[in-house]
């Protein structure tokens, strides 16, 4: 939210950024899903008490960071794995993570939106997160979670 930035870092994939920075190997129809006999077993580990949820500010973060209109993720269930920045000391949440995906992961805006409110079940590794604050990255990977979307492996939660 800070500095500009001409950086982009296409991180733990060799591929294709577009001309415009956009990692277009990314395609929600590529997307794996996992059987929704692991999410919910997946889910079963899940604890709360580890994790930061957002709250109705935070979603706001969310949807402006994504250019959806406001209102349309009010009242999911948002949450990362509770941790504070090394650096400026703020709480991070989800709109943080979202953050990161677009700038660090080079995910196109469409692409996010998909994976967060599409039908498909998808368990994804957990990963550092760049405070949107201070432009601080974690210190280690932080995990995930909001409906059909999640980290990590069972028992990681
Ligand atoms: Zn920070």
């Amino acid at each position: 939210m800070n500095k500009p930035t001409n950086e982009r870092h296409a991180t733990g994939s060799t591929a294709a950024a577009s001309a415009h920075g956009i990692n277009t190997v990314f395609d929600y129809e590529k997307v794996s899903t996992v059987s929704p006999q692991e999410f919910a077993l997946l889910l079963s580990t899940f604890d709360p008490d580890r994790f930061t949820k957002s709250d109705q500010f935070d979603i706001q973060r969310v949807e402006l960071l994504l250019d959806i209109k406001p209102g349309v993720l009010a009242g999911e269930n948002m949450y990362l794995e509770s941790y504070k920045c090394q650096s400026c000391g703020k709480q991070l949440a989800f709109s943080d993570f979202v953050y990161t995906a677009i700038k660090d992961a080079g995910h196109h805006k469409s692409f996010v939106v998909h994976t967060l409110i599409g039908a498909k079940m998808i368990r994804n590794k957990h990963r550092p997160v760049r405070c949107s604050n201070c432009d601080t990255v974690s210190d280690k990977p932080l995990n995930y979670w909001i409906n059909n979307y999640q980290c990590c492996n069972s028992g990681n939660i």
